[in-house]
C-alpha cells in the first residue's frame, strides 16, 4: 500500500492510464450477451417482479400508442361535422389512456427499479464474502482505494445499466416497433422520410459511446486512485503531520484531483453532444414530415387525421430516442464496471482447504516443521527449517528484525504456504486440514495488533462471541488488562475509537491476547506482542499469563531475554536459519549468538537504571 503511494509521487503522472488507451472500442454484441449471462443469476430469484415490470411497460407503451390512433379518429370526425357528443367521447377515451399510460409506467418503474436494487445488494454481498475469504497476498497487492471504489461506484454504474438500462432500451425498442408498424401501414413514403436521419443518429451514437466508455473507465481508475489517497491519509494522518508533510500531500491530492476533473470534463463535452445532436437530428425528422406530409395533403393523399396522427406518432418517438442516447451511456459505462466488479469476484484465495480434508486424530497442538523453506522475491525468509513443539511445550524463538520469526509464525495456521518442505500440526499436514478447523485450534497475536472501533468487551469476544462478560473479564485479567479496565470509563463497554486510537501501543496489544485467550485455542502464538510493553508490565503480563498458557502450546516470538528465558526450549533464528536452539543455561554455556544477545541486554537494563 505504501510502496504505490510513493510510486505515484515519483515520476510525471500520465493523464492518460494504460486501460483507457488500451480500450478504445465499444461494447461488442457478444461483450453484451455474456456481461447478461453473468448478470442473469442474480435476476432470477426476482422472475416474478421482473415479468409484472416487462408487462407493465408492455401495456404502457400499448395505451401510449392508442394515443395518436384516438387523436387521428377525433380530427377525422370533425371533416363530417362537428358534434359536441362525438367529441366528447374522443377526450373520454383520451382521458382513459392517459390514466392506463401513468399507472402502468407507475408500476414499471417501482418493479424494476426495485428489483435492480435486490440485484445490487446480492452483488455487494457477494463481492463482500468474496472479498473476506482472500488471502493475504490479494490485499498487498490490491488498495482499499480500489476496493470501495469498485464496492460503491462500480456497483453503481451496473446498477444503472442492469435496471433502468434495461429498462428504458426495452421501452424504446417495444414502441418503436408497434409505433413503426402502424406508421409504415398508414403511409409508407412519410415513414420512411421521418426516418431518413436515424442511420446519422445510430452512427453518431455509436462513435460518441465508445468515446464514452474510454473516459469512463479513466475516471473510474482516477476515482480509485483518490480514494486511496484519502484513505491512506487518514490512516496515517499522524505520519503526516509529525513529518510535515501536509502541504506536499496536498499537492499530490490535487493533481490527482485535477486528473480526476480533466477526465469527468472530456466525459461532460462528449455526454453534452448527445442531446443537441438527438435534438436536430429529431427537428430534421419533422421537417421532413412536414414537407412531404404536407405535399401530399395538398394533393389530397392524405387527410388531416393521419397528418396530426404521424406527427403525434413522432413525439410520442422523441423521449425514447433521448433515452436511448442515455441509455448508450450507461450501457458503456456499466460495462466498463462490471469488467471492474468481475476481475473482484474472480478473485480466488492463493490458500484454500482441500476438498476432502482430514481431521487430526488427536488435537493435542504439536506441531512439526520438515525441511521448510519460504522463498520471496527477494530471497529465502526461511531456509531448511525443522523443529518439533511437543503438544503443551512453550518455545521461544529469538532473532534479530528481519530474521524470520514472523514468517514462522504465519506459516502454523496457513497465513502463507511454505515454498519447500512441510508443516504438521496435531499430526496431520496443515495443507490437508480444513481451514476452518486449523485456524480455529490456533490463535496469534501478531506483531500490528487490530482493533475494531467498538467496545473493549467486543473487541475481546471476537473469536468467541457467546462467550460471557465474566469469562471476558478473565481472559482481560489474564492478558494483563485488568488494571487498565478499571482506569477505562467505562470499563469493559468503554469505546475503542477507530482502530483503537484511544487506547495505548501497549492496552492494544493486551487486549489481542486477551482476544487470544478468550477463544481458548490449543495453540497460541504471540509474535512480539509484547514488544509495546516495558520490562515491568511484560513480567507481570507473563506471570499471569503462565496459567493461561499451561495445557497448550505456546511460541513466544521476541527480541527481548526478559520475555523468553523462561521457555522450556529457545530456538535462536538467523538469517532464515536455525543456528541455535536449547534451554536458556544451555544456550548460554555455548557462548554464542544468544548468549552475546543477553549480555547485551543486560548491559543495557544496567545502563537505563543508572540514567
Ligand atoms: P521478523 O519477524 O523476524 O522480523 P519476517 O519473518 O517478518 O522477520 O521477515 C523475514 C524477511 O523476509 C524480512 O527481510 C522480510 O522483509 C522478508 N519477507 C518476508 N515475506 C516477504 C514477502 N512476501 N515479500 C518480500 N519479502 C518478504
Ligand atoms: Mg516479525
Amino acid at each position: 500500500m505504501e510502496q504505490t503511494g510513493r510510486r505515484d509521487r515519483g515520476g510525471p503522472v500520465s493523464t492518460a492510464s494504460p486501460v483507457s488507451s488500451a480500450r478504445v472500442e465499444g461494447v461488442s454484441f457478444a461483450e453484451l450477451r455474456e456481461a447478461f449471462r453473468f448478470l442473469w443469476p442474480y435476476f432470477r430469484p426476482y422472475r416474478r417482479d421482473l415479468t409484472l415490470g416487462y408487462g407493465a411497460l408492455l401495456l404502457k407503451n400499448g395505451a401510449g400508442a392508442s394515443m395518436p390512433l384516438i387523436v387521428k379518429a377525433g380530427v377525422d370526425s370533425l371533416g363530417t361535422g362537428f358534434e359536441l357528443s362525438v367529441t366528447l367521447q374522443y377526450c373520454a377515451w383520451m382521458i382513459v389512456a392517459i390514466f392506463l399510460k401513468g399507472f402502468f409506467q407507475f408500476w414499471m418503474r417501482v418493479l424494476l427499479v426495485n428489483v435492480s436494487r435486490d440485484v445490487e445488494y446480492d452483488l455487494r454481498n457477494d463481492i463482500f464474502r468474496n472479498l473476506v475469504g482472500l488471502s493475504g497476498d490479494f490485499f498487498a497487492r490490491t488498495r482499499t482505494g480500489d476496493v470501495l471504489a469498485r464496492a460503491t461506484n462500480d456497483l453503481g454504474a451496473v446498477r444503472m445499466m442492469a435496471g433502468p438500462g434495461v429498462m428504458y432500451w426495452m421501452e424504446t425498442v417495444t414502441l418503436a416497433i408497434v409505433v413503426l408498424a402502424i406508421m409504415f401501414t398508414a403511409d409508407w413514403r412519410l415513414t420512411l422520410a421521418a426516418l431518413l436521419p436515424a442511420p446519422i443518429v445510430s452512427v453518431a451514437v455509436g462513435i460518441l459511446g465508445s468515446k464514452i466508455h474510454t473516459y469512463f473507465q479513466a475516471i473510474q481508475e482516477k476515482f480509485s486512485d483518490i480514494s486511496s489517497m484519502v484513505q491512506e491519509n487518514l490512516h496515517g494522518v499522524r505520519v503526516v503531520r509529525a513529518y510535515v508533510q501536509e502541504e506536499a500531500e496536498q499537492a499530490h491530492f490535487a493533481r490527482l484531483n485535477r486528473e480526476y476533473i480533466v477526465h469527468n470534463l472530456k466525459l461532460a463535452k462528449v455526454s453534452g453532444l448527445f442531446m443537441p445532436l438527438l435534438e436536430l437530428l429529431i427537428g430534421i425528422s419533422f421537417l421532413m414530415v412536414l414537407a412531404v406530409g404536407g405535399w401530399q395533403m395538398m394533393r389530397g393523399e392524405m387527410t388531416v387525421g393521419d397528418y396530426v396522427m404521424f406527427n403525434s406518432f413522432m413525439g410520442l418517438l422523441v423521449w425514447p430516442m433521448i433515452a436511448m442516447g442515455w441509455v448508450v451511456n450507461l450501457t458503456q459505462r456499466g460495462m466498463a464496471s462490471l469488467k471492474r466488479i468481475r476481475e473482484f469476484l474472480e478473485e480466488r484465495p492463493s490458500i484454500a482447504g482441500p476438498p476432502h480434508p482430514v481431521t487430526p486424530a488427536a488435537p493435542d497442538g504439536r506441531i512439526v516443521f520438515r525441511n521448510v523453506s519460504y522463498r520471496h522475491e527477494h530471497g529465502f525468509a526461511l531456509r531448511n527449517v525443522n523443529l518439533e513443539i511437543p503438544a503443551g511445550a512453550t518455545i521461544a524463538i529469538v532473532g534479530p528484525t528481519g530474521s524470520g520469526k514472523s514468517t514462522f509464525a504465519k506459516l502454523i495456521p496457513r497465513l502463507i504456504d511454505p515454498s519447500e518442505g512441510e508443516v504438521l500440526v496435531d499430526g496431520v499436514p496443515v495443507e490437508r486440514q480444513s481451514l476452518e478447523a486449523l485456524r480455529g485450534g490456533i490463535a496469534m497475536v501478531p506483531q500490528e495488533t487490530f482493533l475494531f472501533s467498538s467496545t473493549v468487551l467486543e473487541n475481546i469476544r471476537f473469536g468467541a462471541p457467546s462467550a460471557s462478560v465474566e469469562e471476558a473479564r478473565a481472559a482481560a485479567a489474564s492478558a494483563g488488562l485488568g488494571p487498565d479496565l478499571e482506569g477505562f470509563p467505562e470499563g469493559l463497554d468503554t469505546r475503542v475509537g477507530e482502530r483503537g486510537v484511544t487506547l495505548s501501543g501497549g492496552q492494544k496489544q493486551r487486549a489481542a491476547i486477551a482476544r487470544a485467550l478468550l477463544a481458548n485455542p490449543r495453540i497460541l502464538i504471540l509474535d512480539d506482542a509484547l514488544a509495546s510493553v516495558d520490562n515491568i508490565t511484560e513480567e507481570r503480563i507473563l506471570r499471569e499469563l503462565e496459567t493461561a498458557m499451561s495445557g497448550r502450546t505456546t511460541i513466544l516470538i521476541s527480541h527481548r531475554i526478559s520475555t523468553i528465558r523462561q521457555a522450556q526450549r529457545i530456538v535462536v533464528l538467523r538469517h532464515g536459519e536455525i543456528v541455535e536452539s536449547g534451554s536458556h543455561e544451555e544456550l548460554m554455556a555455548r557462548r554464542g549468538y544468544y548468549a552475546d544477545l543477553c549480555e547485551r541486554q543486560l548491559i543495557e537494563a544496567e545502563l537505563e537504571s543508572i540514567s
